[in-house]
């Protein structure tokens, strides 16, 4: 899917005021970045927009900000690192109202090329980044043009992410996506909307609840879905197994059996685990050292919990990529937080580092599984989106998208 959207590349930001969303939300560990993918991978568009001659004014949000304001969570260790990185100075607003007098300030005093960066976007408070007109204005404000390159946060129609475009439009000013954001839409879009097939995706993790519409929507695009993790057990009791104390969505059985008609009708190939690692009760804390059985999918004990899905559902799943020839992944296939119950992630991980398929691997727990791993540049792609490449699985629009003006 080519993305008809004005990008960095389609206006002339020489002399102009950028303002760039990206997705800075970096884990930190008292005061270090201990992760700095999402820093990079904001890099090529904040280098464009330099080497055009803009002024760049970042913005971003850092954590959940649950608190109010707070050091722990200031953009100062992004703006460190960022300028390190670039080369050059980031100067940091470190203002908690974000937009203001210092913000503005620092803008008047820009030269082209120039990189600015604003406080956490969450400092202005629920409300105010959500919904705020105010806040919207006050960030179209700072700027003459708006580039929107926070994947990760694009499915979110917040004032940074949307709001702020209305603005931007309505005094005439450009609004445009960056290279991440044209990235992750042209793999993931390819993905859904053109594969070249086989196309085969995988999902698992906790909740048959948190997927429903990827799932419904996946089924009608690839030609085998896999499912595994948590979700799994919801499917092998609406196929009236025994899943002793499993994870289960009770509420969800009806849902699986739509599913599971859905495939078959649809001709669709749904593989579900045949066997699992079960293991007396979850561990605690989670990485402890657990006993753990294999037993066959329709074997699971009434007192005992599935964790995993078991050796011979690797090697199904491992074959079923085998032959594919694109493949999107999210979700663990079991508790991959515990080394003994991540056998079955890892088996996944590695069927897809081995594939010369096209491999897209969704945010969140899967994009940390494979990193921590060492498969990331086995894959195609990695999404820095985990709840934004989800709704885009699902084959919704996402806010950050639509608001960028079409080319
Ligand atoms: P999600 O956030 O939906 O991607 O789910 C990820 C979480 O699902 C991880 O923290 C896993 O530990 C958990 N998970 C995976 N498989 C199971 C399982 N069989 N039972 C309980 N939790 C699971």
């Amino acid at each position: 899917m080519s993305l008809n959207k004005k990008s960095v590349d389609d206006f002339h930001a020489k002399g102009k005021r950028v303002l760039v969303r990206c997705d800075f939300n970096v884990p930190l560990k008292d005061g270090e970045i201990t992760d700095e993918t999402r820093i990079n991978a904001a890099l090529p568009t904040i280098n464009k927009l330099i080497g055009d001659g803009g002024k760049v004014i970042l913005c971003s949000h850092l954590g959940k900000v649950k608190e109010g304001p707070n050091e722990k969570e200031s953009l100062a260790p992004v703006a460190k690192r960022l300028s390190e990185k670039l080369g050059k100075e980031v100067k940091f607003v470190a203002d908690y109202n974000v937009t203001g007098e210092a913000a503005t300030a620092a803008v008047d005093a820009m030269n082209e090329g120039d990189v600015v960066l604003l406080q956490n976007t969450r400092f202005r408070g629920k409300e105010e980044t959500k919904n705020g007109e105010d806040f919207s204005k006050e960030l179209a404000d700072l700027c003459d043009a708006y580039v929107c390159d926070a994947f990760g946060s694009s499915h979110r129609a917040h004032a940074s992410v949307a709001g702020v475009t209305d603005v931007v439009r309505a005094k005439g000013g450009d609004c445009a996506v960056g290279y991440l954001m044209q990235k992750e839409i042209d793999f993931l879009g390819n993905a859904v909307e053109n594969p070249v097939r086989p196309f085969v995706a995988i999902l698992g993790g906790a909740k048959v609840a948190d997927k429903l519409n990827v799932i419904s929507n996946l089924l009608e695009k690839c030609d085998t879905l896999i499912i595994g993790g948590g979700m799994a057990y919801t499917f092998l009791k609406a196929q009236g197994k025994e899943i002793g104390t499993s994870l289960v969505d009770d509420e969800k059985i009806d849902y699986c059996k739509e599913m599971m008609a859905k495939a078959e009708s649809l001709g669709k190939k749904l593989l579900l685990p045949v066997d699992t690692t079960i293991a007396a009760a979850f561990p605690n804390p989670i990485d402890a050292g657990i006993k753990v059985e294999y037993v066959p999918s329709d074997a699971i004990p009434a007192d005992k919990m599935g964790l995993d899905i078991g050796p011979k559902t690797a090697e199904l799943y491992a074959d079923a990529v085998k032959t594919a020839k694109t493949v999107v992944w999210n979700g663990p296939m079991g508790v991959f937080e515990n080394p003994i119950l991540a056998k079955g992630t890892i088996a996944v991980a590695e069927s897809l580092a081995e594939t010369d398929a096209t491999t897209i691997i969704g945010g969140g727990d899967s994009a940390a599984a494979v990193n921590q791993l060492g498969f990331a540049d086995k894959m195609s792609h990695i999404s820095t989106g985990g709840g934004a490449s989800l709704e885009f699985l699902e084959g919704k629009v996402l806010p950050g998208v639509a608001a960028a003006d079409d080319k």
